[in-house]
């Protein structure tokens, strides 16, 4: 499902002949050049000083109190299921309306993801709907900040206390989001965030998980070293060789270079975000002259971080067509997310089948995620919104 945006699907002639604009794209500056560069010519590549200084700049930004950086949001997303203890047996409530990633790490802990349907304006879990699926099994609920954002933080909350669950938040789509005042990164007891190009920052792969918890954090960063109890640096200083493997973990390690990029990217995000919500605002009032074609619901109380700008088309039958008029055009639209319930995967390994999750099911047939990102201008948003209207014929 995932599209390296610098190699989007086959270009057709037509297609490569005008200016591809696909729909997310990372924006490298000389800055986070000259930043990696300093990183190579440094003494630390990898396990330095320069991943405890990112990781302190995501906390100031969010308001966290501890971040872990590892590999990818992947593996974030893993080393939550660690540090929850997440096991055989265990169920772990996720939306259908996300990337396979967010159910596939409860299945790498041995555990079984058990789907929840969405709210079919906004596309974000339906606290209604996870209730309707905790069973004694349940341990956690991960909410999905879908497309930039928060989901009804208040109502998981109240859910997850009421059931003793932990509560993660998938916020791979939401760095710089909040939710009735609050940042995303300190709605729920562990925060992921993915550093993959196509999101608001990047450091070509990686990503993070904020937590106040101090006990959480400390299992997070043995887990992203095999489960050794301390790192190189670390013995360096103490001037032992020393060390111990106390629990099964990965090589989940970022490197200094990516975190380099990864500081000097953060220090650009709130004016990419006001860029992304302003571009986002234009397609609003452009798409509000459209029936065809309807923006998602935004909560009263959120700020959204505008990671995607998805459209429900109001005839899910002409969804293909308009799909692929667009990508003639050059416009790179895209279809986030098939409900992960329908992957083949799912339905071999745990049974799962269509009807699981009704709305998700829908909304699939009618959305379309249109090209939003930092380098962006207006003009290239009134190009999409024509191509649009065009392909619609409204
Ligand atoms: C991008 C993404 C991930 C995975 O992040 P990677 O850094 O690509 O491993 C997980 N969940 C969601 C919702 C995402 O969008």
């Amino acid at each position: 499902m995932k599209q390296r945006l610098d190699t989007p699907l086959m270009p057709s002639p037509s297609e490569a002949s005008v200016a591809f604009l696909p729909y997310g794209r990372q924006r490298i500056e000389e800055d986070d050049i000259a930043a990696v560069v300093a990183a190579l010519r440094s003494d630390w590549l990898t396990t330095g000083p320069r991943v405890g200084e990112f990781e302190a700049a995501v906390c100031a930004f969010t308001g966290a109190q501890y971040g872990v950086a590892v590999s990818s949001g992947t593996a974030a997303l893993h080393a939550a299921m660690h540090a929850l203890g997440i096991g055989p047996g265990d169920e772990v409530i996720v939306p259908a309306m996300t990337f396979a990633a967010t159910a596939n790490c409860v299945v790498y802990q041995g555990g079984t993801p058990v789907f929840a349907d969405v709210a079919p304006d906004t596309l974000l879990i339906d606290p209604t709907d996870a209730a309707r699926k905790i069973t004694p099994r349940t341990r956690a609920i991960i909410a999905v900040d879908y497309a930039g954002q928060p989901c009804d933080y208040d109502a998981l909350r109240d859910l997850a206390q009421i059931h003793g669950l932990a509560l993660v938040a998938d916020a791979c789509h939401s760095l710089g989001g909040s939710y009735k005042g609050r940042g995303v990164g300190t709605l729920a007891d562990l925060t992921v965030f993915s550093f993959h190009p196509v999101k608001h920052i990047t450091t070509g792969e990686g990503g993070m998980v904020a937590t106040d918890s101090p006990e959480m954090a400390a299992r997070m960063r043995r887990f992203r070293n095999h489960g050794i109890d301390t790192d190189h640096r670390q013995r360096e200083t103490a001037g032992t060789w020393a060390y111990q493997m106390v629990e099964l973990g990965y090589n989940y390690r970022i490197t200094d270079l990516q975190a380099a990029l990864g500081t000097s990217q953060l220090a650009k995000l709130p004016s990419w975000l006001e860029k992304r919500r302003k571009l986002a605002a234009a397609y609003d009032v452009a798409l509000a002259k459209i029936a065809a074609a309807c923006p998602l619901a935004v909560r009263l109380g959120n700020e959204h971080a505008y990671h995607l700008y998805v459209v429900r088309l109001a005839d899910s039958g002409v969804r293909g067509r308009i799909f692929a008029g667009l990508r003639q055009q050059g416009i790179g639209v895209n279809v986030h997310y098939l409900p992960v319930h329908l992957h083949p995967y799912y339905r071999d390994a745990f049974r799962t089948a269509p009807g699981l999750c009704p709305k998700a099911e829908a909304a699939y047939d009618c959305i379309l995620t249109l090209p939003l990102h930092q380098g962006m201008d207006e003009a290239d948003m009134a190009r999409v919104v024509g191509a649009l209207k065009q392909e619609l014929a409204v």
